[in-house]
């Protein structure tokens, strides 16, 4: 089994998984199939949804079915030409607290009724666990996954090694780094279903990143129990590549419609938000007339497209470098998706060394929240690591941005450094030009046209925080570097008088000299010629 990844934004990543029954794309949802109730058939999931793989649970497939599954294989049992991958009844070690099963038994009737990707009996921490008995789930799942080398028989199985822990975020770095260690072709982070249940995305992101630092990144990651096309942006973003979905059925059994954005009870609808084969076929009226099953094989359909919909266009988003973006807009959808986003501030290093560092597109940046994203995060870095001004540099001109980029090529700044350029000849040579912009802070002019320095669009009016944010990096930049004194060109309107408060602190305890312009406009030419005296005076 190999997986190649072809391409990538922050850690999500498209890639190609090979298996014995053929190559899947992730990221890939894999809808649950339970054999003994089945709302849409296997077959229809191929037929109608284009369906390449699907996920069943081995432990209840051999529970009513044990022979014949063994005796016609999983495929032709379930009648499904694509991939099947089985689950072994954790789920329900976590439901019904044990199962009629032993770990060596799962094993090896998972070989035997031939499925592609296969999982080990693990223990589920679940939610409301004391750290002592996840402790134990995590110890005696390690076990039972290096135990799987003298079960096994066949090598053509891929096999998921299950990472717990739970809540308990230092569980779940341990047992990500020991199951790493062992030879498994898949991880799964298990049991974040009640966390998604009661809409603990902050929890959730902290336990896929938790996994994510400490497994092998070459190897996929599949969010157990992830069915939600509204946290599908989350999760992919921070690294899952695979998901199963048996939400599309029990909210369907429940009556209720999901959407890429949230989940409405099917009475409440008035008109369905989606132009999916279900839905264009129906009004909500109508289907609450229906008799019960059709009503929730129709609510069922609709689930499914709705969730395969959102997982193409979050691969388009991949593919063009705009999953942020996306993931922006989804966290609009819901406040504890939005505070799940805030919160990844604290991983903004992380998420800044795993993202590809060229896109194809340029940025959008709507408010502060941008300031996580790992492009700011890696400017700032490359500026106060990596960086050092031209040698001859002994004057720091800061200039305010301007609405055409690359800055210095703008018309306001080609004039104002001809203007300054004739009144000082080649004694230019000794002035640094930089411009001061949000949300990237210092960006000095021969860096400007630099990826994605000049490829981005931001809201304005800038909010406050961006503003502090812009302020200390230049009050930063002024502090570690070595300039005789300081110019700067005010943008009063934009930039609220925090600029200047910046420079001021920062020239003071460096004792340079600081000179400061407020004009009304700051392009005006009698104040260049000022600006240029001024530059003048310092050398
Ligand atoms: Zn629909």
């Amino acid at each position: 089994m190999s997986f190649e990844i072809r391409d990538r934004d922050l850690l999500a990543r498209i890639g190609k998984l090979e298996t014995k029954s053929g190559v899947i794309e992730t990221p890939l949802l894999l809808p649950v199939i339970n054999p003994t109730v089945q709302l849409i058939m296997p077959r229809i999931m191929q037929e109608e949804f284009g369906c390449r793989a699907l996920i069943t649970n081995a432990y209840i497939v051999k529970k009513h079915f044990e022979e014949e599954a063994v005796e016609k294989g999983i495929h032709d049992f379930l009648d499904f030409k694509g991939l099947v991958v089985t689950d072994s009844g954790a789920y329900q070690i976590l439901v019904y607290g044990d199962v009629e099963v032993t770990p060596e038994e799962i094993v090896r009737y998972q070989e035997e009724i031939n499925a592609d990707i296969a999982t080990i009996l693990d223990v589920p921490t679940g939610w409301t666990t004391s750290k002592q008995q996840a402790q134990h789930t995590v110890n005696e799942t390690l076990k039972r996954a290096r135990e799987l080398a003298k079960i096994k028989t066949r090598d053509d199985i891929a096999w998921v090694g299950p990472v717990q822990g739970g809540k308990h975020l230092d569980l779940v770095a341990r047992s990500a780094r020991k199951i790493g260690t062992l030879p498994f072709q898949i991880h799964a982070l298990g049991s974040p279903t009640s966390v998604m249940e009661q809409y603990l995305f902050v929890v959730l992101a902290d336990m896929i990143l938790t996994a994510k630092k400490n497994l092998p990144l070459e190897r996929p990651l599949h969010l157990f129990g992830a069915g939600h096309p509204f946290m599908f942006a989350l999760a992919i973003a921070l690294g899952c590549d695979l998901f199963d979905s048996a939400a599309y059925a029990i909210y369907a059994r429940k009556e209720r419609y999901m959407t890429e954005y949230g989940t409405t009870r099917l009475d409440e609808l008035e008109y369905f938000p989606c132009s999916c084969p279900a839905c264009n076929k129906n009004d909500p009226q109508s289907v609450r007339a229906m008799p019960k099953i059709e009503k929730q094989k129709m609510l069922a359909k609709h689930n499914l497209h709705a969730s395969f919909s959102e997982l193409r266009r979050i691969k388009q988003t991949i593919i063009e470098g705009r999953l942020w973006e996306h993931l922006e807009l989804r966290a609009h959808g819901h406040p504890a998706l939005f505070k799940a986003l805030k919160n990844l501030k604290k991983h903004a290093d992380y998420l800044e060394k795993q993202s590809p560092v060229t896109k194809k597109s340029g940025l959008f940046f709507f408010s502060s929240l941008g300031l996580i994203r790992p492009e700011v995060v890696r400017h700032k870095d490359r500026l106060f690591g990596r960086y050092s001004p031209p040698k001859e540099a002994e004057v720091l001109v800061l200039l305010p941005q301007t609405q055409t980029k690359p800055f210095h090529k703008s018309r306001e700044q080609r004039r104002a450094l001809r203007r300054v350029g004739q009144e000082l000849g080649d004694r230019m040579r000794r002035v640094h030009v930089c411009t001061y912009a949000a949300p990237f802070g210092v960006t000095p002019r021969e860096l400007d046209e630099v990826y994605p320095l000049s490829q981005y669009e931001i809201a304005t009016p800038l909010d406050d925080k961006t503003i502090e944010y812009v302020a200390k990096q230049v009050s930063r930049y002024i502090v570690t570097t070595g300039y005789k004194g300081v110019i700067l060109l005010q943008d009063v309107k934009v930039w609220k008088g925090k600029m200047a408060k910046a420079c001021r602190r920062a020239c003071e305890k460096k004792k340079i000299s600081l000179t400061m312009f407020s004009p009304e406009k700051p392009w005006d030419g009698r104040v260049l010629k000022d600006l240029a005296m001024a530059i003048e005076k310092v050398l």
